[in-house]
This record gives structure tokens, C-alpha cells and sequence, in this order.
């Protein structure tokens, strides 16, 4: 008998490709490849993450008010209009199930997060890619790939796999050419590690069709938690809320998240740390002959002067236990990301590719 069809789109889905975290025959591996935060989560937050363990037997609330208000204070929004998620994928997939549906497009960039063009077929609409001008999202070629069954258009700022930023005065007039007609999404999950920048926030306050998704899973060091939010005008957050399981959110992820997001010195810690290690493997990269443009993030992208020369940087880290992000599922080919781990992990990747470059001739 043939198999149950699934839904139109379903079956044209690339399956998402994650981050490898293990190397054969290896026990020491450093893994470099998810942009995850090397230092962990805050000790407070691992403090409210075993004290959870005392109200597991209750359901969580459904609303998350002591989240949201501490996310408000901290970050400076409305928690009125914050929604939580189950990472920032499920608020963004909330976005997809809520505003677009097949027949509809959703537009994505080329160089932009790879759960946008699946999120957008599995509610059976059309993802539609638009190309970047040297790493860098183009603004008018997304407003001129705009069609009127256009519902959505999701931005990565700043950048991944890029690292790089688009100029705020660039998306306040993306966010007019869209008004009445579709959704800007802005994807900060990298802006905590820019000092004093709102991701995004005051654009949000200042139209009706901008939403902005942010995550724990990079600066608050709780990747392995599931937890993320998103900010919007009102009307836009009471829609998604609809959508939202009532318990999508556990106490533990509830209780935890909030202490991560309270604890300002743990984070200034991170970024700070993040900055300079950022700076310093970037400079020895360049010294070294890699292409690397300045990243605002986590994570620096080294360009190769080939896909070959890329692979074999990749294996000459791999065969030191270094596991860093080849990416070209993202449009590079020649590139491999490198997340920025301890102070220990960039030495070691600055002494790999450095003596890997100098064999190159
Ligand atoms: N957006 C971007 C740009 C990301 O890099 C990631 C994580 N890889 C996410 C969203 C999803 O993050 P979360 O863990 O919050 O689902």
C-alpha cells in the first residue's frame, strides 16, 4: 500500500543539519560549531535550575508574567508585549502558522537562518530566497522580490553565518515598503553581544507590521534549555498567543530563563570575554592570510580561497579535536564558521590554521 500522503510542501523539506558535536574515535573534542556560550549558564541560573526540581509535579503557569517582566526590566520592552517560546524556532514558527499558509510566499535571504525556508513549507507556503550584496542583506532586492501574496519576510540582524550587521536606517525603510502588506520578522538571536543595542526594539514600538525574535540560547548560555521570546505590537502578539500551547513553557525553563536574564553581571561577563577573544582570533586569522570580516556576534566567518582549501582547513581541526561549522548550506562554500569559545579553544584554533595556512605555500 502506498504511505499516507503528507501535506503539500511537506516532502520538498531539507531536513534541518545541525552542528556536529562528536568526532570519531575522539573523547576530547571542543565543540565550536553551535554557537554556544563556553562559560555556561549564570550561577544563578543553574541555582533556579535545580531548585525547579522541588515543583515539577505542578503544570507551569500560562501566561509567564515573571518572565516576561523580568525580560521588560531587563531589556528595556513592554512585557505586555513579549511572547515566549520554546527557542526563538517556536516563536517564529508561530509567525509561519499564524500569517502564512499555502498559496502565500515567505521571503528569507541567501545567507539568512536555515529554519525560515522550513518553517515556511511546513504551513505550505513558499519560501522565496533573496540574494545579499557581499554578506549583507539588500534591502531593495527584498522589496523588489515583494509579490502580493508576500506574508512574511524574515532578516537576521545581526548575521548568520555572517556575523555582520544591517544598518538600522535600512530596516526602518524595509519595514515601510512592507507596511499593510507583510510582516518584517527581525531575528536578533546575536544581539545581546552588541553593548546598549536593542535588537531592534524601537523599530518595533514604531510600526504595526515588525516583530522581533530573541533567544537563551547564545549569551544566556541555556541552548540546551529551549527557551526564547519574541516582541511585537500588540495585536501581532495577541494572535501568536492564540496559537501558543498554554504550557509550552516548563518551570524549570520558566525559573531558570528569568534568573539568566536578572543575572546583568554574568552576561556583561560573556559578552565582554566574547569581544575581545573575537578580536584577537580575528586578527590572527587575518595575519594568517583568512578572509574574515568583522563580526557583532559570537562566532567569526573565515573565508578560504576555495571550498578545497576550506575542507582541508576543516579536516586540519577536526584532526585536533576542533569542531567547527562548515557552511556551505548557508551560500559559503569556502567558508567555515568558528563559534568563539575559551580563551584556551581560540589558541588553539589560531595555532591550527595558522600552521595550516603556512603549509599552504
Ligand atoms: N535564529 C538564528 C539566527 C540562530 O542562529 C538560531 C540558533 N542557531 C536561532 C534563531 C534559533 O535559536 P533557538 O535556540 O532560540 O531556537
Amino acid at each position: 500500500m502506498a504511505p499516507i500522503a503528507p501535506q503539500p510542501g511537506i516532502m520538498e523539506i531539507a531536513l534541518y543539519q545541525g552542528g556536529q558535536s562528536r568526532l570519531e574515535g575522539m573523547t576530547e573534542v571542543v565543540k565550536l560549531s553551535a554557537n554556544e556560550n563556553p562559560y555556561g549558564p549564570s550561577p544563578s541560573a543553574r541555582a533556579a535550575y535545580a531548585a525547579a526540581a522541588e515543583t515539577l509535579h505542578r503544570y507551569p503557569g500560562t501566561t509567564h508574567e515573571a518572565l516576561r517582566a523580568a525580560i521588560g526590566e531587563v531589556q528595556g520592552v513592554d512585557p505586555d508585549r513579549v511572547i515566549c517560546g520554546v527557542g526563538s524556532d517556536e516563536v517564529l514558527q508561530f509567525i509561519c502558522q499564524a500569517y502564512a499558509g499555502p498559496g502565500d510566499e515567505v521571503i528569507h535571504t541567501e545567507h539568512g537562518f536555515s529554519m525560515y525556508p522550513i518553517l515556511a513549507r511546513a504551513v505550505g507556503a513558499t519560501p522565496v530566497c533573496v540574494a545579499e550584496r557581499e554578506r549583507v542583506v539588500d534591502v531593495d532586492a527584498i522589496v523588489a522580490a515583494c509579490s502580493a501574496r508576500t506574508r512574511i519576510v524574515f532578516l537576521t540582524n545581526p548575521g548568520n553565518p555572517t556575523g555582520t550587521m544591517i544598518g538600522a536606517a535600512d530596516i526602518a525603510r524595509l519595514a515601510d515598503g512592507l507596511a499593510g502588506r507583510a510582516i518584517l520578522v527581525i531575528d536578533a538571536a546575536y544581539a545581546d553581544f552588541i553593548p546598549g543595542f536593542d535588537g531592534g526594539a524601537s523599530l518595533v514600538e514604531a510600526r504595526d507590521n515588525v516583530v522581533m525574535t530573541r533567544t537563551f540560547s547564545k549569551i544566556y548560555g541555556l541552548g540546551g534549555l529551549r527557551i526564547g521570546w519574541g516582541y511585537g505590537p500588540r495585536a501581532i502578539i495577541d494572535v501568536l498567543n492564540r496559537i501558543r500551547q498554554p504550557f509550552n513553557l516548563s518551570p524549570t525553563q520558566l525559573d531558570t530563563a528569568e534568573a539568566a536574564v536578572r543575572d546583568k553581571q554574568w552576561t556583561a561577563y560573556c559578552r565582554d570575554e566574547t569581544a575581545r577573544l573575537r578580536s584577537w582570533l580575528r586578527a590572527e586569522l587575518i595575519a594568517a592570510g583568512i578572509a574574515v570580516d568583522e563580526s557583532h556576534t559570537n562566532f567569526i566567518l573565515a573565508r578560504f580561497a576555495s571550498p578545497a582549501q576550506a575542507q582541508a582547513a576543516d579536516a586540519a581541526l577536526k584532526a585536533e579535536g576542533l569542531i567547527v561549522r562548515a557552511v556551505a548550506g548557508y551560500g559559503f562554500p569556502e567558508g567555515l564558521r568558528i563559534t568563539i569559545g575559551d580563551e584556551r579553544a581560540c589558541g588553539r584554533v589560531a595555532d591550527v590554521l595558522r600552521s595550516f595556512m603556512e603549509g599552504q605555500g
